[in-house]
């Protein structure tokens, strides 16, 4: 599976106007600043007028899958940037489009405690989408209890690092998960992390502790 980048079937979804606005606009401040992903979605709007009208705004069957993939492995290679982790961000610093909407300096934010350690900036939900827009702060060492996904998630960023199973996560990074994963990520020492978070629908916390937590932590 891909980590710190966002999937195939994501880039797919966007390049197709099916991805839920939230989940949108945070892929999109992934792009801004990852040559890696912004090459896919340019590959496929390149593509768009093979397939792309005929994308249902429902999920993406194999077939158009397996078209959609082969449509990136025949486009050009990005010029020789070397297919790594994103640009890391300049501290503090928020790329576009999220810029837009919480501003470019992350030390303005006014944040709310929802649990020791644990801070939210609720954002406004985009017109037409289902889904949960939020920043979140957690303070350095700070474990989040294991918890799964309701549905898609995407979570980038922003400041600091967290690690989980699937590697360290910082400035740039998106981890793109899905219903079926279930992590208990900590935030690294140092510095708090502070990410940028779109959900389909709430997190689901498992074990007593975190089903305790579910109501309080509100996300
Ligand atoms: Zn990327």
């Amino acid at each position: 599976m891909t980590t710190h980048h966002l999937e195939s079937e994501t880039i797919l979804r966007l390049a197709g106007g099916s991805l839920d606005p939230v989940l949108a606009l945070v892929a999109r401040t992934h792009i801004a600043c990852c040559p890696e992903c912004g090459g896919a979605l340019a590959a496929l709007e390149d593509a768009g007028g093979v397939f792309l009208d005929d994308i249902a705004p429902e999920p993406v069957s194999a077939t158009l899958r397996e078209r959609a993939l082969a449509a990136l492995d025949t486009a050009p290679e990005t010029p020789a940037t070397p297919a790594q982790r994103p640009i890391a961000l300049q501290p503090g610093t928020v790329p576009a489009p999220l810029d837009a909407m919480i501003g470019d300096d992350l030390s303005a934010v006014r944040w709310r405690s929802i649990a020791p350690g644990v801070a939210k900036h609720d954002l406004p939900t985009p017109k037409g989408s289902r889904g949960r827009l939020f920043l979140l702060k957690i303070a350095p060492g700070k474990r989040v209890p294991e918890h799964g996904h309701g549905g898609t998630e995407l979570t980038m960023v922003l400041s600091g690092s967290y690690s989980d199973h699937l590697g360290c996560f910082g400035p740039g990074d998106v981890a793109d998960l899905d219903a079926d994963l279930e992590h208990r990520p900590h935030v690294d020492p140092g510095a708090p992390c502070i990410s940028v978070v779109a959900s389909e629908t709430p997190v689901r916390f498992k074990g007593l502790i975190g089903r305790l937590l579910q109501p309080v932590l509100g996300i």
